[in-house]
Formats: C-alpha cells, structure tokens, sequence
C-alpha cells in the first residue's frame, strides 16, 4: 500500500487538474486565453468567486446552476473533474512518485484535451500538438522506463504517423490528418514498440466502442466517429501497461 495521504492529494490534484483541462478543451478551440477573462458564467457572464470554482463540491453545492442566473452548468464539467482525478490516481498507482509520474500525468492531461475537443470539433488542434511534441522531446532527455533513445523517438514519429497515413489512403478518408499527425507525435513520447501497441490497441477498442455505438444506436452507420479519443486511452494504456502487454503477448507466442 503506498502512502494513502499521498494518493489523496494525487486525487486533489487531479480534480484540480481536470477543472483546469475543461477551460482548455472550451477555449483553445475558440482562441480564447487560458487565463483571461477568469472563469465565468457562460451565460449571465458573472464572474466565478474561490469558493464557486472547487472542482465537484461547488457544482454539488449549486446543484448543477449558475449561483445568479440558474441557468444549468453542463454535468461534463464535474464528470471531466472525476474522470481526470482518477486516471491520476492510477498512475500514481502504478508508477509511484518519479520522473515517470511526471510523464503520465502531463500525457493523461494533453489526452484528455485532444478527446474532449475531438468529440466536441471533430478536430485535433495543431498547438495542441506542437505542445504535446515539444513536451516530449524535452522530457524524454532524462532516461525512461521505456527504450527511449533518440533514434526510437524518431522512428515512433515515423512508424505511428506512416501506418495511419497508409490506412487513410487505403480507407479513403476514415482516418483525418489530426489523427495522422497525432499518433505521430506519439511516436516521440512513447518510442515505435509503444506507439505500435497504442495503435493496436486504438484500432481494437475503436472497432468495440463503434460496433456498440451502433449496436445500441447511439450513432447510425454513416455518422462520423472521432477516431482521436481512441488513439488517447491506447496510447495511455500502452504507456502505462505497454510493458506487460508485450511481454505477455511474447509468452503467449512461444
Ligand atoms: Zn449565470
């Protein structure tokens, strides 16, 4: 059992965290500072005080409205909150405190961003990207877990952006240039091994979550899907587990 003080705080952090990735997936599409104007209504435009901007306790507290106008404060907002403090809690779990942790918490953030914003725009945003490859090249100096050599970054860029625009050739546009440039850029965090295995994941849960999309028909067969979101929780997953994930598939082989 590892520090149960410690894992609180990693959860806080996290809340705290996710509270901050809801005004980037908000604003970043629209141009908008990250930092101006402060948090505000989007509809009566009253300006949020401290105590309004705890992640989950405010939104409990107001029942989901706006303190002035009682206009409803979408449940996506405490839920990305959550969601964000318990992917940060797992990987403290399973990485512990370490230059790792660092890793995974910044690529959990960026991941979290690109898939609320794919889902929102249908689009995953350049800066977004430029920061996610400038992030990992600067963080990848110091050694990895992972095989983490400069010639490894290089060629997850290529295999991970070459293998996506192969299939968006052989699919005829399944597959946007987001996507291309965003497993590309996984390649420089995670090495060409990992990116492969993010990929293979991505494809097989993208196939899962679309057949029941459709099974349950929340989406119709001709509606589009963003394939960005799928290429996160891979990648995550690949991050985290990539390790096991290989070598068992290795065992299993032999
Ligand atoms: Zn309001």
């Amino acid at each position: 059992m590892r520090c149960s003080v410690l894992s609180w705080l990693m959860f806080a952090f996290g809340l705290l965290t996710g509270s901050f990735l809801n005004v980037c997936s908000y604003r970043l599409p629209q141009n908008i500072s990250l930092v101006q104007p402060p948090s505000h209504c989007l509809h009566c435009n009253r300006r949020l005080k401290f105590y309004e901007l705890v992640p989950v306790v405010s939104w409990l507290m107001l029942r989901g409205r706006c303190r002035y106008c009682k206009t409803a404060v979408s449940v996506r907002y405490p839920a990305v909150e959550l969601v964000t403090a318990c992917l940060f809690s797992l990987c403290f779990r399973e990485l512990g405190v370490g230059c790792e942790l660092v890793k995974a918490l910044i690529l959990t953030s960026f991941f979290i961003v690109i898939t609320l914003i794919d889902y929102d725009h249908r689009l995953i945003l350049d800066k977004v990207l430029v920061c996610l490859a400038g992030a990992g090249i600067l963080i990848s100096l110091p050694a990895s877990h992972l095989p983490g050599s400069s010639v490894d970054m290089l060629l997850g860029g290529l295999a991970g952006g070459g293998l996506l625009l192969l299939i968006a050739i052989a699919s005829r546009g399944g597959i946007g240039g987001g996507d291309i440039k965003f497993a590309a850029t996984l390649g420089l965090w995670l090495g060409w091994q990992y990116t492969l295995v993010a990929l293979l994941i991505a494809f097989i849960i993208g196939g899962l979550g679309g057949g029941l999309l459709l099974a349950f028909k929340i989406k119709k067969r001709r509606d589009y899907i963003p394939f960005g979101p799928f290429i996160a929780a891979g990648a995550w997953l690949s991050f985290l587990y990539g390790a096991e994930l290989i070598e068992g598939y290795l065992k299993w082989m032999m």
